[in-house]
């Protein structure tokens, strides 16, 4: 692991840098100095970021930002008339002038012809702009995003997460023995194994998920709302994929791969460490595999969860990876909440109590009933162990049943009855046991 890899995003100074001039890209700023129109880029506080050749030719540096430009970005106003110094005349002009508001300042562009300002060349230059910010934003090699964007990425998901149950994984890749690759294939071929790869990986992750260039042959996908265990069936997936992915003259190439889900209130740093150790974990290990940190708040949420809530609030860690029982145990959860609110108005309205138990019932069965298929097409060995599980559920479901026909069914009853035996001692003590069938398969 690159040592500048690990620790740039916690060095990096906020908000103003790096300038303009670095993140434009050299190709940008190309564009930005020829402009024939006068440009100057500024902090909405005023301060002088960056001028083009043509603002200087006619106005000098424009350093400080005149006053005339600050009214009008504080008018918030993207238009206007401003005066400069023209340093052919020696005097103060007023031109017109407009703005473009940028992500952390304003573009200045000063007249064109006389009238109205360049629309066209205003358009055009926003969208260059934009493009181009996508540009800098991109690691040219393989069209991954790249590690400066990451860093100002990350900063933007730990906000969202401050003090509240937002999850988010990140998973390392790193090429195996990729210098060999380079040493018989040539550079040139280790090049197109880097943009087959990211070609390969994006293929296969969710819109939301993020693939960054971390550095060399090592790439991250940033998973937002994704606990640990969602993020491992990430990275098998991944595993499986590329190992299973033709490079074209190389052959087969395989990757391992570092887990680690945020915890509340850790540095970036310190996550970054504890995934690179992961990684490391896996290449030690034997490679072409994947190892994962398993610390989360995910885990947090679920202890603190199952004991006596008023509602059942599905967890990733109910998650066994095997998408329809995953489906069905959500489902569960879902008809169970109705359930509960039914017993709150059980008095006066019996027969909705009835209808929702009834609900939650038929779906327990059938649900029991694919489980049972599942499990016994995986050849699962504690089957039967399992199925009388399921039936002595079954049974307490219909004392319940009981109960409630006879008007006795208490909140109480109805909440020991879901959190207590099926969730709490079935969906996370005897399903668990089933769960490592599922836990190399990742999604379809
Ligand atoms: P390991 O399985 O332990 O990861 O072995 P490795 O050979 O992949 O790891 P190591 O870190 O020793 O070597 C990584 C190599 O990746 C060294 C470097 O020359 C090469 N590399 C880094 N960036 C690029 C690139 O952009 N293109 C090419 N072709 N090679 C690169
Ligand atoms: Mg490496
Ligand atoms: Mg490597």
């Amino acid at each position: 692991m690159d040592d500048d890899g690990m620790s740039g995003s916690t060095r990096r100074p906020p908000a103003t840098a790096p300038g303009p001039a670095e993140t434009l890209g050299a190709e940008a700023l190309e564009v930005f100095l020829r402009f024939p129109s006068p440009l100057a880029i500024a902090t909405t506080s005023g301060v002088t970021l960056l001028v083009n050749d043509a603002m200087t030719g006619q106005f000098g540096a424009v350093s400080p930002i005149p006053e005339s430009v600050r009214a009008l970005v504080r008018r918030d106003d993207d238009r206007g008339r401003v005066a400069l110094r023209d340093d052919g005349e020696g005097g103060v002009v007023e031109v017109p002038a407009r703005l473009v508001r940028l992500r952390d300042g304003v573009l200045l562009m000063i007249g064109g012809p006389p009238g109205e300002p360049g629309l066209d060349e205003l358009a055009s230059l926003r969208d260059r702009v934009s493009q181009l910010e996508r540009l800098a934003a991109t690691d040219h090699l393989t069209g991954a995003w790249n590690r400066s964007y990451f860093d100002r990425m990350i900063e933007a998901e730990l906000a969202r997460g401050v003090g509240g149950q937002h999850l988010v994984s990140l998973v390392l890749l790193d090429v195996d023995h990729f210098k060999r690759i380079n040493d018989v294939h040539g550079h040139a071929t280790g090049d197109a194994v880097l943009r087959e790869l990211v070609r390969c990986v994006q293929a296969r992750i969710r819109a939301s998920d993020v693939l960054f260039r971390w550095g060399g042959e090592e790439f991250a996908v940033l998973a937002g709302s994704t606990g640990y265990r969602g993020a491992q069936r990430l990275a098998e997936h991944l595993c499986a994929a590329v190992a299973a992915h033709s490079f074209p003259g190389v052959g087969t190439v395989t990757v391992s791969l570092g887990v680690a889900e945020h915890q509340p209130g850790e540095l970036p740093a310190d996550w970054f460490a504890r995934l690179d150790a992961a990684l490391y974990a896996a290449k030690e290990a034997g490679r072409n595999r994947v190892v994962v940190d398993r610390r989360g708040k995910s885990d947090a949420f679920a202890g603190g969860r199952a004991r006596s809530p008023l509602h059942l609030v599905w967890q990733e860690a109910y998650e066994c990876g095997e998408p329809t029982i995953d489906d069905e145990h959500r489902d569960i959860f879902v008809l169970a909440n109705r359930l509960i609110d039914a017993v709150a108005a059980a008095r006066d309205a019996p027969e909705v109590f009835q209808a929702a138990l009834d609900d939650l019932m038929a779906h327990v069965r059938q649900h029991f009933a694919d489980e049972e298929a599942i499990l016994f097409a995986r050849r699962y060995p504690q089957l039967e162990t399992h199925k009388r599980a399921h039936a002595g559920l079954l049974r307490r479901a219909e004392f319940l049943n009981a109960q409630a026909a006879a008007g006795e069914a208490t909140l109480g009853a109805v909440v020991e009855f879901l959190a207590e035996d099926v969730v709490a001692r079935h969906l996370m003590t005897v399903d668990r046991a089933f769960f490592p069938l599922f836990e190399h398969a990742g999604p379809a």
